[in-house]
């Protein structure tokens, strides 16, 4: 089990830990969709202020920004995101979620923190209680972001609501976020981290008619499998071998009946690429593809793609990055902090910030797992092997991170980074 070092701003952590994780349970228990984040939203605000933060509410949406100025100093950015996901829990855990929520289609669906955002809020309640307990150990400003629906792109909603101009403007970014690799294990990479994900919503127009009838009907359902197919050449056959891209089609929806031949086929499509021109390259070959196999199979009228949200290429600045992994890794251990080879095809919005602050960025992930889950495979392995079978990744109705000691690594990560900005 990792052990943290102690430095001055974590002095005091182990009292306030008993708290952080019956925090941590209510928050996993309550877990709300993206956008929706009203109960976690007043609670961050109101232990904000308990702690001493100036503190601004519904910051697009139910975002809440925290404020600590604390003498001259760089102004330092630290992020949580709040959201849960649509996922019906099933980890037996005694503080599981059995919460359901209406979507924003207006269906009522099971919700779950399964991606581990309970933990970010708590983590950063922690670094920000620190941080307000210890004035004299450090010298700057913090803004803690506090975003809603990371899961759809909410950064670009707090943006848009005036977050630049309406907060002391950071000098450097820094978000982490737990993952399934054991605890007191990270990553990071400097350049592209994290990848693009681009999603189109697809109809497909045919024309309906008898099932005992084809030849009267042009068949939505043989279309869409016809682009199914087809897609998956698009990365087998036009991006390199050495060049980094994903297609999947995530739904497909046609039909009622059985011998009815519909008018219409759904497909939603999402494509993960790790550079603007691989981006670009398959987005337009996907969009051609879907085109092409309508013309081909005599569609009346031409497929609707519509762009759903999309993330950029989450991109850690190279300086920065190499200071946080020197912190990291005073924290952690050398050996237990990974610069990867390649970026994840995972994909975020916390790069939203640096790149409309025009500002350094620092992401990295931490594990949350139990290490006995792993059987001594050590951070190579990990990294060539991938996850051992039984272990829960991210989105998972099984994903249970491990409280201790992951909260109190991700207090304790968090603060050393920005002590390095800040001391
Ligand atoms: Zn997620
Ligand atoms: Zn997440």
């Amino acid at each position: 089990m990792t052990t943290t070092p102690h430095t001055p701003l974590t002095s005091g952590l182990d009292e306030q830990l008993p708290g952080l994780r019956a925090l941590y349970e209510d928050l996993h228990a309550h877990p709300e969709l993206s956008f929706q984040e009203v109960r976690t939203a007043g609670i961050v605000a109101a232990r904000l202020r308990e702690q001493g933060w100036e503190v601004t509410e519904r910051v697009g949406g139910t975002g809440v920004v925290g404020v600590l100025a604390n003498g001259d100093g760089p102004v330092v950015l630290l992020r949580a995101d709040m959201d849960g996901l649509p996922v019906k829990e099933q980890t037996g855990l005694p503080y599981a979620s059995t919460r359901t929520a209406v979507d924003r289609d207006g269906n009522e669906v099971p919700v779950m923190h399964a991606c581990g955002h309970d933990l970010h809020v708590a983590c950063l309640l922690g670094a920000t209680a620190q941080l307000a307990a210890h004035p004299d150990d450090w010298s700057g400003t913090v803004v803690a972001v506090f975003q809603p629906a990371e899961e759809v792109g909410g950064a670009p909603a707090m943006i848009e609501d005036g977050f630049l101009d309406r907060f002391p403007r950071a000098e450097v970014c820094l978000g982490q976020h737990v993952f399934p690799a054991p605890v007191g294990f990270a990553v990071t990479r400097p350049g592209p981290f994290m990848s693009a994900s681009d999603s189109l919503r697809v109809r497909l127009h045919g024309r309906g008619g008898h099932g005992s009838a084809p030849e009267t009907t042009v068949d939505p359902v043989v279309m869409a499998a016809a682009v199914v197919m087809r897609l998956q050449t698009v990365v087998s056959r036009e991006v390199g071998a050495t060049q980094t891209a994903v297609v999947t089609v995530g739904s497909i929806q046609a039909g009622t009946k059985e011998n009815i031949i519909p008018d219409t086929a759904e497909l939603l499509v999402n494509i993960r690429s790790t550079t603007p021109a691989v981006r670009e390259k398959v987005i337009a070959a996907v969009e051609r593809v879907i085109r092409g196999e309508a013309a081909t199979s005599g569609a009346p009228k031409e497929p609707e793609i519509v762009r759903l949200p999309s993330f950029p290429v989450t991109v850690n600045t190279p300086e920065a990055t190499a200071a946080v992994t020197a912190v990291l890794g005073d924290v952690l251990g050398r050996d237990q902090v990974i610069t990867l080879p390649e970026p994840l095809t995972g994909s975020e919005d916390f790069g939203c910030f640096g790149t409309a602050l025009g500002v350094p960025s620092v992401m990295w992930h931490f594990g949350g797992a139990d290490p006995a889950l792993f059987e001594g495979l050590g951070p190579a392995d990990l990294l060539e092997q991938g996850l051992p079978a039984g272990v829960a990744s991210n989105h998972s109705p099984h994903y249970a991170p491990m409280p201790e000691p992951t909260l109190r690594i991700g207090v304790t990560t968090l603060l050393a980074a920005a002590a390095h900005w800040l001391r």
